[in-house]
């Protein structure tokens, strides 16, 4: 999968593309949620994220969290081998409706990226261009715009390869599961609206 990203890529296809809006349910609904929903809820958060991932939505009942440094999403596991990865297991095991990816800012990973740019995701050219003009800014007052964009690419990043999975595709296209992406900033939440194509601040 990470092979038809790449290819994807390179014929131009941006993030963006690759998230239609049919994949995404309504996130501000997720979010004002009050009673147990019916299907479960999988969270993929940072390990850092502030506050609890399980007290997102509402009522903590059917919501499943994967927490891990700079809430990453595994690739797609080879269908040749007979185990998925942990995603796939979730789905296989539970009935799930929804998967939010959940990140903020400020984030270690993403500090860390800017920092020394390791072997994080590089997905998106875009952030490292962005990474580019952090390093050369020595008054760093861009600092906190930077390191918010780059969250928000990265969290993207992770959807794109969600919905590249073989049995998330599937169900995506069958309207039996849907996506959110929601990024945590210092004034507040920031839900993805596929269809503007950018994040909007979250009013309750
Ligand atoms: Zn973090």
């Amino acid at each position: 999968m990470r092979e038809s990203t790449q290819s994807n890529k390179r014929r131009g296809v941006s993030i963006e593309d690759q998230l239609s809006p049919k994949f995404f349910g309504d996130t501000r609904e997720l979010c004002r949620r009050q009673s147990p929903a019916a299907d479960g809820i999988l969270v993929v958060a940072c390990s850092d994220f502030p506050g609890d991932p399980f007290c997102l939505f509402g009522n903590p009942d059917n919501v499943y969290v994967l927490q891990n440094p700079g809430n990453l999403v595994e690739d797609a596991h080879d269908d040749r081998l007979e185990d998925g990865n942990q995603i796939e297991l979730i789905l296989k095991l539970w009935s799930i409706s929804q998967i939010v990816v959940c990140g903020h800012v400020p984030c270690r990973y993403v500090v860390d990226f800017l920092t020394r740019q390791p072997s994080c995701d590089r997905l998106d050219s875009d952030v490292t261009r962005m990474a580019e003009g952090f390093a050369v800014d020595a008054n760093q007052r861009s600092r906190p715009r930077v390191e918010e964009n780059v969250a928000k690419r990265h969290l993207l990043s992770q959807l794109v390869k969600l919905v590249n999975y073989p049995s998330v595709r599937v169900e995506l296209d069958a309207g039996r599961l849907r996506l959110h992406g929601v990024l945590h900033c210092l004034n507040g939440l920031c839900l993805y609206d596929a269809q503007l194509r950018r994040f909007l601040r979250f009013r309750d």
